[in-house]
């Protein structure tokens, strides 16, 4: 904030634009929109640059309005002196309070049903700076084909310097397409050749299986078709994928646009967010993800729960408005759009063995656990009390026959004397079967072993009835 504070809020930026993005005519005859920034809690300067920028570089006569929701923020400077500043806009900036913390999903479709002045809703959170003619190439598309959603490309303002540069990754032009990993983690994938043969230019705009979430621009009709956000998500994560994958799967498309940029300021290290509020779970976006992949993945979901054993035992809550939905507006099916569209995904993110079991390795009949006290890449694993809770003792063993947490497998070390873990794609360290109460390593005829007193794993000549080669799998939680 200090290093915002001392950068105007009018400043000028460098422009990020490919150069062929100069020489593009767009219709100057565009919908209206109305943009609809959410905040929680937000820096003075850098909230309010982003309106700065909104104001000077939209056409006067494209912007009908910006809509301010403030998801009850407890800054002082967000009160009165926040809604004395935007008078000197004379009411195109109209700000919106929550009575409570609603999150910013819930906050983004409650913006949806108060932005009535415009056809088409953009999105940006509230720490942006939009670039050089960004409304334009970003609307053009939606003017077209009501169905189409856009996302500019987001370029990386550094919050210590306020310095603005293009994101890493992406192709040789610094394109990307919006991926996810199985565990439904953010990813960029390379723009590829397929999608790429498919546009004249290269700057036009391409297609997405998925945005990053923030910042997108959408028909108001549509989205409220579409019932804005699942109302049953939750304060932060996985609304990007609900609504990628509504509009993909119900007959809509999600574009890119490289010659529309805004910069944002992405999380500096260390900042882990706004803690949920008190009237939400713990893991609101945990089950963010179950409802997710329980509405849109079809037989993908195990693929999600093969990453994510300790979701399954979370409640979603109800599913069956959003089910009926999707039945109703004929939506395809995911495995539709894992061909059609997101076909690269795997080739980026195997998909992942699925599970046969998970939970706690328990010493049959004792109270010890196989725990890798959180070491990894060549840590030794050792055995813990069994504390019921997940985390260093939750492991899954899997079609692959790999024994893992996380993305690490259990092996042994190269001197054959200690269980330790190492990180593993799919194909490596599956050297375990199960006989009955048994984790075999067939090739070795060796077992795992432990000995009690010392808390010490072993791989021992296998004896199915020794009682301390004996291990059951709970399926502990650990939430
Ligand atoms: N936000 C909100 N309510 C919340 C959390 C966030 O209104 O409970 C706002 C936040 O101020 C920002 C936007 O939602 O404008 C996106 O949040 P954030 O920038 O933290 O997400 P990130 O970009 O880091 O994924
Ligand atoms: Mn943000």
């Amino acid at each position: 904030m200090i290093a915002s504070d001392q950068i105007s809020l009018d400043r000028s930026i460098t422009d990020l634009r490919h150069e062929e993005c100069k020489f593009w005519h767009y219709d100057e005859t565009l919908p209206k929109a109305s943009v609809i920034v959410v905040f929680h809690n937000e820096g003075w300067s850098t909230l309010l640059r982003t309106l700065h920028s909104i104001i000077r570089r939209t056409p006067t006569h494209s912007l009908a309005e910006i809509v301010l929701i403030d998801d009850a923020s407890t800054k002082s400077h967000l009160g009165l002196q926040l809604e004395n500043y935007i008078t000197r806009w004379a009411g195109i900036v109209r700000l919106f309070r929550n009575a409570r913390r609603e999150g910013l999903i819930q906050s983004r479709s409650i913006g949806a049903r108060h932005a009535t002045w415009g056809e088409v809703l953009v999105y940006l959170d509230a720490h942006c700076e939009v670039g050089i003619n960004w409304y334009t190439p970003l609307v053009t598309p939606i003017a077209k084909n009501r169905k189409t959603c856009t996302a500019p490309l987001i370029d990386y303002i550094d919050g210590n310097d306020f310095t603005m540069e293009s994101q890493q990754g992406g192709d040789e032009d610094g394109f990307a397409r919006g991926a996810w990993d199985w565990s439904l983690l953010w990813k960029r994938i390379p723009l590829n050749e397929r999608e790429k043969s498919t546009r004249a230019h290269c700057t036009m705009p391409y297609r997405s299986p998925a945005m990053a979430g923030g910042l997108f621009a959408i028909d108001r009709e549509f989205f409220f078709e579409l019932g804005l956000y699942d109302p049953g998500l939750q304060i932060w994560g996985g609304e990007n994928f609900e609504l990628s994958f509504k509009i993909w799967q119900c007959g809509g498309t999600l574009l890119f646009v490289p010659c529309s940029r805004v910069g944002h300021i992405y999380r500096l290290d260390g900042w882990v967010g706004n803690p949920p509020p008190l009237h939400v779970g713990s893991q609101p976006t945990l089950v963010n993800y179950v409802r997710v992949v329980e509405v849109w993945w079809d037989e993908y979901k195990d693929y999600f729960y093969a990453s994510r054993p300790e979701t399954r035992s979370l409640d979603p809550g109800d599913l069956a408005p959003l089910h009926r939905f999707r039945r109703e507006y004929r939506c395809k099916s995911f495995r539709w759009f894992m061909e059609n569209v997101a076909y690269d995904v795997p080739l980026h993110y195997p998909l992942p063995p699925k599970n046969v079991d998970w939970g706690e390795v328990r010493g049959k009949g004792t109270s010890s656990c196989l725990d890798s006290m959180g070491r990894k890449d060549g840590g030794e694993v050792e055995l813990g009390i069994c504390h019921g809770m997940g985390g260093n003792q939750l492991f899954r063993f899997n079609e692959a026959q790999q024994l893992m947490q996380y993305d690490q497998c259990l092996t042994h070390s190269t001197d054959g004397r200690s269980v330790i873990v190492m990180h593993c794609n799919s194909s490596q360290y599956g050297h375990w079967q199960r006989n009955g109460n048994l984790f075999v390593q067939p090739s070795l005829g060796n077992c795992l072993d432990r000995t009690e007193d010392s808390g010490k794993l072993l791989l021992k000549a296998c004896q199915a009835e020794a009682p301390s080669q004996q291990w059951e799998m709970n399926h502990v939680s650990g939430l």
